[in-house]
């Protein structure tokens, strides 16, 4: 990016501010076509930050990015989220909670007129007691028996104001609840194939990391990566590539249970976290994912053309106390690797190196 980019706006000298901002937009489109990225809003918005470097690790992601040549939108979408995206989530959750403080108050205010009206009743009870003497006469009965019903009826109407409030709360709050779980998961899936994303990932593996630090139980990480997906995609095209990405998260998720969890990790790149499993138990969990996707016959939806066997290459790397995320991520990334240049469709593990293929 250099300053001698020319602007397409130009402002009067006065609004400098403006400028700024025309000059941001203008370099940001740029960078979009020049990549021929979707010119889409998060793309934008990325862009528009790293341009003006309003955040030293946004602009850090996007020179990694950059570097690496291919601007998917996948991680645009990722670093977006995990840099941009925690203000609106902090503004939705923080809309909900006020929610949930109005009908807390409102439900408050609510108990304590109820509180009140039941003192009154108890109050007006007790006059009623005190003005009945055994020598009442019978007019005197009537009018304390009418009070007593009038009395009834306005704590019995009272107590169905409550209720009826109490229930509607209660939709309320578990409607807001719902909200709140629905807006931590925006935060946690990837869109597309609904697996945990990147930002979970990499909550997932640190918490991960350091109970096996502590209390040394076995921990292993898979990184998972479709074999030649750039052909599924020019041979068909993205939206069928889109559905195999999803078939794919989908075989993962059906073979992992418990506290495992599988992320997607870049465009069509899978890491699977596996705790409490050793290696060998990992090889041949990952290998009975490998031959489940690769024994899939996927067809097209409406000619039902065969799209043929799709596969995919995995490496395992087994935590070793002392190990870093990066270091773990690292060693599965060295196997993956060695799996793909060994001809792919295969697992290639740590040291034992087990070939499954
Ligand atoms: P290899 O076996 O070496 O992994 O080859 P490959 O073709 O799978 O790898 P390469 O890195 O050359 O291409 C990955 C392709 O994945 C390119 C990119 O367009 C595609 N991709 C990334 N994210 C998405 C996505 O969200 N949807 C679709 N349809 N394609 C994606
Ligand atoms: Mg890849
Ligand atoms: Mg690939």
């Amino acid at each position: 990016m250099s300053d001698d980019t020319p602007t397409l706006f130009r402002c009067p000298p006065d609004q400098k501010a403006f400028a700024k901002v025309y000059e941001y937009g203008d370099q940001a489109s740029r960078l979009i076509m020049r990549h021929g990225t979707p010119p889409l809003p998060n793309t934008y918005a990325l862009m528009y930050a790293y341009v003006a470097r309003s955040d030293e690790k946004v602009v850090v992601a996007v020179d990694e990015m950059l570097e690496r040549g291919a601007l998917c939108q996948y991680e645009i979408d990722e670093v977006y989220n995990l840099h941009l995206r925690p203000a609106e989530e902090d503004h939705k959750r923080e809309t909900i909670n006020r929610e949930v403080e109005e009908h807390l108050s409102s439900l408050l205010d609510l108990v304590g007129s109820s509180v009140e009206n039941s003192d009154q009743f108890e109050n007006a009870l007790q006059q009623i007691a005190h003005g009945l003497t055994e020598s009442a006469s019978s007019s005197h009965l009537s009018s304390a028996l009418a009070r007593l019903l009038s009395e009834n009826r306005r704590m019995t109407d009272q107590s169905r104001r409550l209720q009826d409030g109490l229930r509607e709360s209660k939709t309320q709050i578990e409607r807001l609840q719902q909200e709140l779980e629905m807006v931590r998961n925006e935060s946690l899936r990837d869109p597309l194939t609904a697996a945990y994303n990147r930002r979970a990932f990499d909550l997932r593996l640190d918490a991960e990391l350091e109970a096996a630090q502590k209390n040394g139980a076995q921990l292993c990480l898979a990184i998972a990566d479709l074999d030649h997906f750039k052909r599924v995609n020019d041979n068909f095209g993205h939206r069928v590539g889109d559905e195999v990405l999803k078939v794919f998260a989908t075989v993962i998720s059906n073979n992992i249970k418990g506290q495992d969890l599988a992320a997607r990790y870049g465009g069509e790149e899978f890491a699977i976290i596996l705790p409490a499993t050793d290696l060998p138990a990992a090889t041949r969990l990952i290998d009975r994912i490998r031959e489940r996707m690769h024994e899939r016959r996927l067809v097209l939806k409406n000619s039902k053309k065969p799209l043929g066997a799709i596969s995919a290459s995995f490496g395992i790397a087994q935590y070793v106390p002392g190990m870093s995320a990066a270091d773990l991520i690292e060693r599965a990334d060295q196997r993956l690797y060695l799996a793909k240049a060994q001809g792919r469709n295969r697992v290639k593990a740590d040291d034992t190196a087990s070939d499954a293929a």
